[in-house]
């Protein structure tokens, strides 16, 4: 069983994050793929974040219509910091056999060696499916000194480069400027609905 493990912070889920993660499905050939929502992640301390809740719904809404991806509480139903070394060993352990494939933005590749423990992370990952964007430096064999065997396991996902954040979406809430198709359908409604972003 081949499983794809993409955390986030979702705040919120963009259709940049759909389109990457069903390429991933595809191109690795994965059986299922895990969508896994930091409830409180390190590296965004001091940020203002949304609810856990809100995120969860909108991250259910955006993946609703496809049975390959699922929703993970794995880093809801346990207090924090929530550091992925330990999401991963967890998934191993609720999946036995699994290969896990953690799927990554070339931004957060860059900032790997930054993470808690990222040679026992890499150890817990079969392949790091990676998604090259914009504006992305990657050097990997950089990152090969500080995390020996990294490149090995480093599978380019092949996909346009594509300039959405949910940063760039606060934003356009903010000021006004358009944002719905940046989004799946549901997800804007909810956002529409729960006003969440309007002081961003
Ligand atoms: P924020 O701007 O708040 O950081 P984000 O758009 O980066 O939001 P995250 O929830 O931080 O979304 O991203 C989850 C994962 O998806 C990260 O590994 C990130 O690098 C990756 N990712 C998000 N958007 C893209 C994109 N447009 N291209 C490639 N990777 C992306
Ligand atoms: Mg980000």
């Amino acid at each position: 069983m081949r499983v794809g493990v993409f955390g986030g912070t979702f705040d919120p889920p963009h259709l940049g994050h759909l389109i990457l993660a069903a390429e991933a499905l595809h191109q690795l050939r994965l059986d299922r793929l895990l969508w896994v929502l930091t409830q409180d992640p390190p590296h965004k301390h001091g940020r203002m974040i949304r609810p856990w809740e809100d995120r969860f719904e909108m991250v259910r809404l955006e993946i609703d219509q496809d049975p390959a991806f699922e929703l993970s509480r794995v880093d809801i139903d346990r207090p924090g910091p929530h550091y992925a070394v330990d999401t991963m060993r967890i998934l191993a352990q609720q999946i036995p056999g699994a290969e896990l494939f953690y799927l990554i933005g070339g931004d957060s590749l860059h900032d790997l060696p930054t993470w808690h423990a990222p040679r026992q992370f890499l150890q817990a990952c079969a392949g790091l499916g990676v998604m090259r964007r914009p504006g992305d430096s990657i050097n990997l064999d950089a990152l090969e000194n500080v995390l020996p065997g990294i490149s090995a396991r480093v599978h380019f996902i092949t996909t346009p480069l594509l300039e959405i954040s949910s940063t760039d979406i606060r934003d356009r809430i903010a000021s006004g400027r358009p944002f719905r198709y940046y989004l799946a359908p549901a997800v804007y409604q909810y956002i529409l609905k729960t006003n969440l972003y309007h002081n961003a």
